[in-house]
């Protein structure tokens, strides 16, 4: 994969794909360490009067800066020990002269992180999964050339990007011998040995901070990269839906579910996709003996062949009884378990079959359930992108995303090649069709 070191703002503000900004001393690993500590969403302010506006507006907003503030301004230093010792409310807000002005030199940026030392391993994973180019800021082109700890960490988290060994600990020993780090200790904060020890400890917090420009304001918000349990069948739509995740800014987990489908190709198809988009694989068989007598999907019943026009007009016999709330409670319990704050799934109600867990009505109420009868909580959400977009739409969309759509499986006969006959292949080719005739 391609990767940059950022020598000049000129580098950061004409970046259009991934980039890291590092401030390892501190503001990197004061944000790392104020999500640690559960505060949801962090603001970070390269100008203190904005930052000193928002306190008077909100008196509880808790601020974190090495800076000067007016007398009626109180806080606290920019510290990660103080930070990873304070409670998840109030609000935060991080303002530094150089973390955040890098952060706001990456206008064009797709998505930006913020990393150091502390959490250089889940960082350098993550950046790997998504195999696009990135860009390393070392906050110290923008203000203080001394500061040569962001240096030697961009230097190792590239190495670790490109397959050398990144040798922090050859850096970190660097560090500590240099000048600028014994001033830090002697003139730094009342707590500088133990933020040293945070910022320059490998691994401390292993959580990656997302960071989202907020307009030209100057204000920015710092919140855990999200992620998402998508479920993945290696269809067309479930196919879609994982790209449109991504692009989300989702780490994205799949969970691809066999229940005795006669179309088991899809599963292996859904491996190789997963995989190849970047995403975490979870796969799980199900045995329900008694879906063979209740769907044509499952068992020796042969699957209807109708008209394109006929389809969605009486209930056919592929519909498999409950399938999607199933499938969305086993989304749930993984969602929960790994923190996931949202589920991404497929159905659509407009080109269908007319399965009835494939509409708006079913999923509004669900989502419900599952805010109150889980650990999800009021912000998680249940994503059906798809649901009211007709199949040339979504064979758009899916372009769009630059999703591999010819790589998709969406017969449900399982043979060699799509039968061409059943109702997913019908509204596959229409789609295909009605897509390439509106271009
Ligand atoms: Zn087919």
């Amino acid at each position: 994969m391609k990767v940059k070191i950022a020598a000049s703002v000129k580098d950061c503000a004409a970046w259009a794909h991934n980039a890291a900004v590092i401030d390892v001393l501190r503001s990197s690993t004061t944000v790392s360490a104020l999500l640690s500590a559960n505060k949801k969403n962090i603001i970070l302010y390269g100008d203190k009067n904005l930052a000193a506006a928002a306190k008077r507006k909100n008196p509880a907003l808790e601020i974190f800066s090495e800076l000067e503030f007016p007398a009626d301004i109180k806080h606290k230093d920019n510290s990660p020990f103080t930070a990873l010792n304070s409670k998840p409310s109030p609000q935060a807000a991080v303002v530094t002269t150089a973390g955040t002005p890098a952060v706001m030199t990456l206008k064009k940026t797709k998505n930006i992180f913020m990393g150091g030392f502390c959490n250089f391993a889940a960082l350098a994973a993550h950046l790997k999964k998504l195999d696009e180019p990135v860009l390393l800021v070392p906050s110290n082109i923008i203000a203080h050339k001394e500061h040569l700890e962001d240096d030697l960490c961009a230097q190792s988290l590239k190495r670790a990007l490109t397959g050398g060994a990144p040798d922090c600990a050859a850096a970190v020993k660097k560090i500590k011998q240099s000048a600028r780090f014994k001033k830090f200790l002697t003139e730094g904060p009342s707590t500088a040995a133990q933020d040293a020890k945070i910022c320059l400890t490998e691994n401390s917090l292993p959580l990656i901070p997302q960071i989202k420009l907020n307009g030209n304001s100057g204000v920015i918000n710092a919140a855990p990269l999200r992620k998402a349990v998508i479920l993945f069948s290696g269809g067309m739509d479930s196919t879609v839906c994982l790209y449109w995740a991504m692009a989300q800014g989702y780490e994205c987990h799949t969970l691809t579910i066999s229940y005795g489908q006669k179309h088991l190709k899809e599963v292996a198809v859904a491996r190789a996709l997963a995989e190849k988009a970047g995403a975490e694989t979870h796969f799980i068989k199900l045995d329900m003996p008694w879906l063979a007598g209740a769907t044509s999907l499952v068992g020796g019943k042969k699957i209807p062949s109708q008209n394109l026009k006929e389809i969605g007009r009486k209930l056919p016999s592929t519909y498999v009884p409950a399938r999607n709330l199933l499938f969305v409670s086993l989304a749930a319990s993984l969602a929960d378990s790994i923190g996931a704050e949202a589920i991404v799934l497929g159905p659509n109600a407009v080109d269908f079959s007319g399965y009835p867990d494939c509409t708006p009505q079913f999923y509004a109420p669900l989502a419900r359930a599952l805010k109150k009868g889980t650990r999800l909580g009021k912000n998680f959400k249940l994503l059906t992108p798809l649901i009211k977009l007709s199949k040339a739409e979504i064979i758009k969309l899916g372009r769009a995303l630059n999703a591999p759509l010819e790589k998709t499986w969406s017969c449900y006969n399982g043979g060699k090649t799509p039968c061409g006959k059943c109702d997913a292949c019908k509204l596959r080719a229409e789609g295909f069709r009605q897509a390439d005739k509106e271009k």
